[in-house]
């Protein structure tokens, strides 16, 4: 069993949904396709959720008929029999009346807008599973809100999942394709919650781990995991092979090819993940696994916005322990992970990308030591690969590469594939480009 993942451009278009269907039955693997909604549509529903919010009744009506409009469009052009394309308007048609019914609740609260992020995927997955009915193909379609399953504070119930989707697969023996949605979930009371954004990849790696796939794969617009952000930086590459540790480090630290929490799963499992193109499947794309083959050195950097600097000063913490618990202790009373952290002997800066609770954590940490203003608007630029070899070298070459740039930390040794600086997010890109030049050849 395989589960591959599409992501929402990978279904954006008629002819690409139609190519997806070549792909999942090129060979005769029995696979779990998880599948995101098209793209521009979780934009579209948040905005329409924006509108409902703000009673602005005319707006949101005005998105909703655009939006279906898209998706007549879309349904024409993909079916090939008048059954097919019965069946498809028949599908629209009932998913925006619930729409169009869910944006007229007053008040329109968080609840309703999750219901209404939630029919992107929805709507996606039933179009692609009754296309798949109408190419005679052995396929079903496997609800998601019926076996994900996350619990009070946002995480997966691996065990839950497995346990559920162990039930409802022994129904689908004899299908070869069993469709479901990415993103979506139930919370602990029952409502239709989500994985957040981006999501999807995080949904296939929850199956592949539940399942114990042979392979997760996710299918998107670029061939894997580039060595630096194309979308930034000129002059990228694919990286052909990446570990689980650099991987997750990657996606956690910003690369947007990956939900910050993909790797988690499939690590816990030992199963490999490979980043696919699906306007080239061809191309080799991105194995991450366990061991890779490849020479050490640096492999990629990816960089990561909206994160704070929190700078705690304390005299008390000359020769003193317990200091850094106490200052720990009172991040996670407020659930804000950290992640980046340095110390001198009296001082300690951290980093948080969360800043729901930075008032309440500054009061706190206002009674346990001094603080300085903290600075906003930072990114974490990460830079990830195999060090050991190179070691020496490491931090001489990116501290070269950056020497133009303001550093306001840096954090180096506590793994052997990555080394962390915070520079200030308005000179992130030069940071990229320089970092980029300075530790990558190219041909
Ligand atoms: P999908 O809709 O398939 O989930 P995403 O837009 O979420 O696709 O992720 C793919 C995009 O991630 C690429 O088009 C690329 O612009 C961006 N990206 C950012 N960093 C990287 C990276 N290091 N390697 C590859 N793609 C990256
Ligand atoms: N559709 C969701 C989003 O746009 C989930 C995903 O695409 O992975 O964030
Ligand atoms: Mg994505």
């Amino acid at each position: 069993m395989q589960v591959w993942k599409f992501g929402g451009t990978s279904v954006g278009k008629p002819e690409r949904m139609k190519s997806i269907q070549q792909l999942v039955t090129s060979d005769d693997e029995q696979k779990i396709v998880v599948l995101s909604a098209l793209s521009g549509t979780t934009n579209s529903l948040l905005m329409i959720g924006e509108a409902a919010k703000k009673n602005e009744d005319i707006a949101a009506e005005k998105h909703v008929n655009e939006l279906f409009t898209h998706y007549e469009t879309f349904v024409s052009e993909l079916f090939t029999t008048k059954e097919g394309l019965k069946k498809g308007n028949a599908i629209i048609e009932n998913e925006f009346n619930h729409i169009r019914s869910l944006t007229t609740i007053k008040p329109f609260t968080i609840k309703h807008d999750k219901m209404l992020v939630a029919q992107g995927e929805l709507l996606s997955t039933q179009i692609f599973a009754a296309y798949l009915v109408e190419q005679k193909i052995s396929s079903v379609l496997l609800p998601a809100l019926e076996f994900m399953r996350i619990d009070a504070d946002n995480e997966p119930i691996l065990s839950e999942i497995e346990y559920r989707l162990k039930e409802l697969l022994a129904f689908h023996e004899d299908k070869k394709i069993i469709v479901t949605q990415g993103f979506i979930c139930r919370n602990p009371r029952g409502e239709v919650d989500n994985l957040k954004r981006g999501g999807s990849d995080y949904t296939a790696s929850l199956i592949g781990a539940a399942v114990r796939a042979k392979e997760i794969q996710i299918w998107t617009d670029i061939d894997g995991m580039h060595n630096n952000d194309p979308r930034i930086v000129k002059r990228t590459f694919p990286v052909r092979e990446l570990t689980f540790e650099e991987a997750a480090e990657l996606a956690y630290f910003g690369a947007k090819i990956l939900h910050p929490s993909t790797i988690n799963p499939a690590k816990l499992r030992d199963i490999p993940v490979r980043l696919k193109n699906t306007m080239e499947p061809s191309a080799p794309g991105t194995v991450i696994s366990k061991t890779q083959t490849s020479s050490a050195g640096i492999k990629a950097i990816s960089a990561k916005d909206n994160v704070t600097a929190i700078y705690i000063h304390s005299t008390r913490m000359l020769n003193a322990y317990g200091f850094l618990r106490k200052v720990f202790e009172i991040f996670e009373k407020f659930k804000t992970p950290v992640d980046m952290i340095t110390t001198s002997e009296v001082s300690v800066a951290v980093t948080i990308d969360n800043n729901e609770n930075l008032d309440k954590i500054s009061k706190m940490l206002g009674q346990i030591a001094d603080l300085e203003e903290s600075d906003q608007d930072q990114s974490i630029i990460c830079i990830v690969g195999s060090f050991l070899a190179d070691k020496p070298n490491i931090a001489i070459r990116v501290l070269e590469a950056m020497k133009d740039i303001p550093i306001r930390m840096i954090s180096y040794g506590a793994s052997e594939h990555n080394m962390s600086l915070l520079v200030d997010s308005k000179d992130k890109n030069a940071a990229l480009e320089a970092l980029n030049e300075g530790l990558f050849t190219f041909e």
